[in-house]
């Protein structure tokens, strides 16, 4: 059964994408809503980003596979479309970043609007619409996936805010888990998700036009119907996604943290060197790009990732380490303990006089260590480094 695409989306329906540019409209902003509501909940989230199609796609043929195959899911599934009317046009977006947007106090603002003029600020209150029931009327746990592809070529890695809850979640996708990404950027979806409980991680599938990217992302569909406990771990669509997962990431590391972030401006004429790719090594002092100042050099050894090769965007790329996986467990066990009671002890830190459960570490005082210590525990950077760094942890760690 085929459906145009500027049918109304009705409950428990599919609407497979009549394929790319999409009309005016973009695709529907609810792509399918399968299984009960009784149980788990996954959201998936395709297309923030207008010129990530690939997601979209994905998520569509996983969505329609799991109904062709009359899969029963103990639990619900919902996926949603993100930036439909910068899809239409297949650019990043029309005015402004629609996954640097979801600050709560913003969202409060734009409910109370009634009628926003950008058309990021219109998605935002349309999406809001569709997660505020999900979030509201769920009585089990619900999951993210937020699907994404990159500028530059490279494999499909997970993004995620460093819980534990998240982290086992992340540990079912057989990529790298780039870990400290959303102390560089703000206003995520998946941050402000995150601060409302949900459980889940960001997924980049490939390049934003490679048509491998949609089989990555629809795989990363798969493998988080069951990570959320919707399907049965032994259904045939499993291990092939996996495997397809598998193939690609076998000689990455598991986990990366992100050490550098090369923030840009419109008017820096920012410009990558050509065939840059993610997870490449790079050594400090290495050319990667260039500015209206000259070469852009690599700050540290490490490996890239997500070099920018396309005109919107505020990240010209990142530099991450390799984090040992002994590194999990120890941090997870200090967790546990909570042993953040005493760090207020160590030189150079101090609690936070206005904000519980924050502190302010003064770089000068403080030793070098310091602020690893502090994403051990589960805490996160807010605001820029300067001086004076103010960490907090993250809610439901
Ligand atoms: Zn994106």
């Amino acid at each position: 059964m085929t459906h145009s695409l500027r049918e109304t989306p009705t409950q428990d329906d599919v609407h497979p994408l009549g394929g790319l540019p999409y009309g005016p409209e973009g695709p529907p902003r609810v792509l399918g809503r399968l299984g009960t509501r009784s149980g788990p909940r996954l959201i998936v989230v395709a297309g923030l980003h207008g010129n990530e199609p690939m997601g979209v796609i994905g998520l569509e043929r996983a969505l329609s596979r799991v109904t062709a195959t009359s899969t029963s899911l103990s639990g619900q599934v919902v996926g949603l479309v993100g930036n439909r009317k910068a899809l239409s046009v297949g650019q990043r977006f029309i005015d402004h970043d629609l996954n640097r947007a979801w600050f709560p106090d913003r969202i409060e603002l734009l409910r109370a609007s009634h009628d926003p003029q950008s058309p990021e600020d219109r998605e935002l209150l349309e999406l809001d619409r569709e997660l505020e029931p999900l979030l509201q009327e769920a009585n089990g746990p619900i999951y993210l996936l937020d699907l994404h592809t990159t500028s530059g070529p490279g494999p499909a890695f997970s993004v995620l805010e460093d819980t534990l809850a998240n982290r086992s979640f992340a540990l079912n996708f057989p990529v790298p888990m780039v870990l400290g990404f959303e102390e560089e950027v703000g206003g995520t979806l998946s941050h402000y998700l995150s601060g409302r409980g949900l459980i889940g991680i960001g997924f980049e599938a490939g390049q934003h036009e490679e048509p491998r990217a949609a089989d990555r992302a629809e795989a990363a569909v798969w493998i988080a119907l069951e990570a959320s406990g919707l399907l049965p771990s032994d259904h045939p669509e499993l291990a092939k996604a996996r495997r397809w997962l598998e193939n690609e990431s076998a000689e990455l590391p598991a986990i990366v943290e992100v050490r550098y972030r090369h923030a840009i401006a419109a008017t820096d004429g920012f410009r990558m060197q050509p065939d840059h790719r993610t997870f490449q090594l790079v050594t400090e002092g290495q050319g990667v790009a260039s500015d209206k100042s000259g070469e852009v050099a690599s700050p540290m050894d490490g490996l890239l990732l997500m070099p920018l090769y396309q005109e919107q965007g505020d990240d010209g790329f990142f530099v991450v380490r390799k984090v040992l996986p002994v590194w999990l467990g120890f941090s997870a066990l200090v967790r546990r303990y909570r042993f953040e009671r005493f760090v207020h002890l160590l030189p150079g830190v101090r609690k936070h006089p206005e904000r519980a459960g924050a502190f302010i570490v003064n770089r000068r005082i403080a030793r070098f260590l310091t602020l690893e210590l502090f994403h051990l525990l589960g805490f996160r950077r807010v605001g820029p480094v300067g001086r004076y760094v103010v960490l907090t942890r993250r809610s439901y760690d």
